[in-house]
């Protein structure tokens, strides 16, 4: 797989050096220099999960890793599963919070881990990565025990749930979190600092793990396909699929799997307050805001990392960016919008409840629905519960650390401060 900078497209780079480097040049996204379609994909969907992953991702990732490794890799990565469950006549909901850290991000972080353990060697790294609640935990649990990887994430403080915290700042060792006096955009800010610093990145082998790193990206593609393999013959033909949205990592997987011939009709990037996309996608205009904070934490994001490469795809398919549907909702509607799902009958929380919303509000008929579900709603178990005013309760793998002292440091969005913390590490 050869993969160029969007910003600066004479830097070309092979799968392996794009994982390991995670940005390119003066900040720039690496981005695949063809997506060639999948012979068959109805023979893939047909498959199971894990040997229909494993063949996309050789597919993509071509003669630089055997098919063996793949499957191995994605053997590893992917234990868990992402079952659609029926909401309404024709509407499924797509559930990908079942791994170990109950939030989409398992599938790109896991897969991103089994690369840099892969091409790694024996040299020490330094993962750094900003998140705005999920990405840390998949990330942190993905790598937690590893040899040679040290991996530091920093997180808005106070801006993320209580539980999330409590996911993957309190396991120690080498994970180290830091908890900055600032929003995620600073966060990720300081991250971009870091790879602009030349003897840093020597220094302790600097990688990232945002959704920025293609790897993550293209683990997430096999999702979407898992989709639709569940979803019953007659209704693969009109599918929309609504997408909560933040960093916008996952709508690029999911425009990547159209790419590679999965017949997805149309998408919906469906945001909360921090609408810098659909308010470009009405108007054309770039025009992020402050970041506010809503109910939909991990989306609160106002300078999308991942909205480059949505253009240059657009751009490289001579399609033109108004077919995607988009919408946002206020906290206040995605209250209305949990309600309402929980009235049909399925728990959700608040981000997959604003992409459930706009499915509804967007879907025409003969159309089939899947609106993602990125989280286990007990992520948010304070908001769901005020919201629906019913109790209910947390799975193990939240239980368990509920009650664990967190580790984190304290930072104000200070680069030279994160400087020397990652010297000293
Ligand atoms: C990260 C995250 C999102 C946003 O996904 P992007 O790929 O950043 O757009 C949505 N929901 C949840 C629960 C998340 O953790």
């Amino acid at each position: 797989m050869n993969l160029y900078n969007i910003k600066e497209n004479s830097e070309q780079v092979s799968f392996q050096q794009a994982v390991k480097q995670g940005l390119g040049k003066n900040q720039g996204l690496f981005f695949p220099d063809t997506i060639e379609p999948l012979a068959d994909v109805n023979a893939l969907l047909k498959q199971d999960l894990v040997t229909r992953s494993s063949a996309i991702l050789h597919h993509l990732i071509g003669d630089e890793l055997s098919a063996e490794d793949v499957s191995d890799m994605v053997s590893k990565a992917f234990q868990f599963g992402a079952p659609i469950k029926q909401v309404s006549d024709d509407i499924y909901a797509l559930e990908l919070f079942h791994g170990p850290t109950l939030a989409f991000k398992d599938f790109g972080g896991r897969f991103m881990a089994q690369c840099l353990a892969k091409f790694g060697g024996d040299k020490a790294i330094t993962i750094l990565t900003a998140t705005s609640g999920d990405t840390g935990a998949a990330v942190a649990h993905a790598f937690y025990g590893l040899e040679n990887i040290k991996v530091v994430i920093l997180y808005p403080k106070g801006k993320i749930s209580p539980l999330q915290e409590k996911l993957f700042c309190t396991l120690g060792g080498n994970i180290t979190t830091v908890a900055i006096e600032d929003d995620f955009d600073a966060c990720q800010a300081m991250v971009k600092n870091a790879f602009d610093d030349e003897e840093l990145k020597q220094a302790i082998g600097l990688n990232s793990a945002n959704s920025i790193n293609i790897s993550r990206l293209l683990a997430q593609i096999c999702y979407y396909f898992e989709a639709f393999a569940q979803l019953p013959a007659d209704k693969r033909d009109n599918v929309v699929v609504s997408v909560p949205s933040g960093n916008f990592g996952n709508l690029t997987a999911g425009l990547l799997a159209q790419a590679l011939g999965l017949p997805i009709k149309r998408f919906i990037a469906a945001t909360n307050e921090n609408d810098t996309v659909p308010r470009y996608l009405q108007d054309g205009q770039w025009a992020p805001k402050k970041t506010v904070a809503t109910l939909s934490n991990a989306m609160d994001v106002s300078q999308p990392n991942n909205w480059p490469r949505i253009e240059e795809l657009f751009k490289v398919k001579g399609k033109s960016l108004s077919e995607l549907g988009k919408g946002m909702l206020t906290d206040a509607e995605t209250e209305v919008a949990l309600k309402g799902l929980d009235d049909a009958g399925y728990l959700c929380e608040p981000h997959g409840a604003i992409a459930y919303d706009q499915l509804t509000k967007q879907l025409q008929a003969g159309e089939t629905g899947i609106f993602l579900c990125t989280a286990h709603p007990a992520k948010f178990k304070e908001s769901v519960e005020s919201i629906l005013g019913k109790d209910i309760g947390l799975p193990k793998e939240l239980a368990d650390r509920a009650d664990l002292e967190l580790l984190s440091k304290e930072m104000p969005a200070d680069f030279a401060q994160l400087r020397e913390l990652l010297m000293n590490n």
